[in-house]
């Protein structure tokens, strides 16, 4: 007889990862940077992996520093956390056990429901609307007694909708300010829509919020994991009580300052990749590809029940993508090369 687990750990889905792509295909399955590190970068990596017998800094004392002084916060507001996934698990760990409900929008980030049932809370899935975006208003409405947290994926993985700060504000307006509300921002810097919420503007006027934001995606870390959270001090102090000690390695840290001090290097590559974003939903929309507007490094396509079919098709000529079975396929916005190859299939079909 094996050993026994929590009855929920029947219920707990594996966290599925996009799947490699074949030498010479593209791997557009995990919303990764196609770009690889810079120079500097590389090298802060170099001299850090020269202290690794030695244990990092556990509170990320200096990127907690430049993280404050590059956002105008206070430094007891910053929380670093191994990818920001572990601080959505922090977050969840800190405020709801057995018996609390999470909301979160459905389909959204995959990593939700799987920590919400870790935690032993309940989750409260609210379905997009028929446009692709979260309902802010069915989210409010689903608060109960139970509610300890909320969760805003902005732009939402997998779709690409983005929230807007009129809809967030009114959903502060709506809900108790002693429930938390998330503002996962994983896709922040590759956002243009002007109407779309930043949730560091609203941090001072709703002491209940807390926003996640990341190094793999538009900095090109995601092999080293390194997130983080700004959120009020007290709440701050909480995600530091529930984080698993050491959880940022030397080389994450050491990188992510200096990806902060190559910031507008960055941020050029980020652009470019906003501007192949724009092609490639042009490209599709002009062949009759009925798409949301994503303001992530990624295309939703809404293929309903014929997602397996193209997901196969594209497979076969070495792309991969991220299929969501009956719903859609998530596609990466990469170099011009991947996305060419993508966008020259998904006209043809
Ligand atoms: C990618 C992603 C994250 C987590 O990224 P990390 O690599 O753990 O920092 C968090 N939220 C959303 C919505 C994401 O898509």
């Amino acid at each position: 007889m094996t050993a026994r687990q929590r009855p929920v750990m029947a219920h707990i889905p594996t966290y599925k990862a996009g799947q490699r792509a074949d030498p010479g295909g593209h791997k557009l399955s995990s919303n990764e940077n196609p770009y690889e590190p810079l120079p500097s970068v590389l090298e802060a990596v170099a001299a850090a992996a020269g202290q690794m017998n030695r244990y990092p800094d556990p509170h990320s004392t200096d990127l907690v520093n430049a993280l404050a002084e590059r956002f105008d916060r206070d430094p007891a507001e910053v929380v670093v956390g191994c990818g920001s996934v572990a601080i959505c698990e922090q977050v969840v760990s800190a405020v709801a056990g057995h018996g609390d409900e999470v909301i979160f929008p459905w389909p959204s980030f995959e990593a939700y429901p799987i920590i919400t049932a870790v935690a032993g809370a309940t989750a409260v899935r609210i379905p997009l609307d028929a446009h692709h975006r979260q309902d802010l208003r069915a989210a409010a409405a689903a608060v109960t007694e139970a509610t300890r947290c909320i969760f805003v994926c902005t732009p939402n993985n997998p779709t690409g909708t983005v929230a807007t700060t009129a809809e967030v504000e009114r959903l502060l307006a709506d809900v108790p300010n002693d429930v938390l509300v998330v503002i996962d921002e994983a896709y922040a810097e590759f956002v243009d829509d002007p109407a779309a919420v930043d949730g560091l503007d609203l941090l001072d006027r709703y002491p209940n919020v807390a926003v996640l934001r990341t190094f793999s995606k538009a900095y090109g870390l995601a092999g080293l994991r390194v997130g983080y959270a700004i959120a009020g001090p007290e709440m701050a102090a909480a995600l530091r009580k529930t984080s698993i000690p050491f959880g940022v390695s030397v080389i994450a840290h050491d990188a992510a300052i200096a990806s902060l001090a190559a910031e507008s290097e960055l941020l050029e590559r980020v652009a470019f990749l906003r501007t192949e974003r724009r092609r490639v939903h042009d490209t599709l929309r002009a062949a009759g590809w009925d798409i949301p507007d994503s303001q992530g490094n990624f295309v939703w396509l809404p293929t309903g029940e014929d997602t397996a079919g193209i997901a196969s098709v594209l497979a076969e000529a070495g792309i991969v993508v991220r299929a969501f079975p009956g719903l859609g396929i998530r596609a990466t916005v990469a170099n011009e090369e991947a996305n060419d190859a993508l966008v020259r299939i998904l006209t043809n079909l």
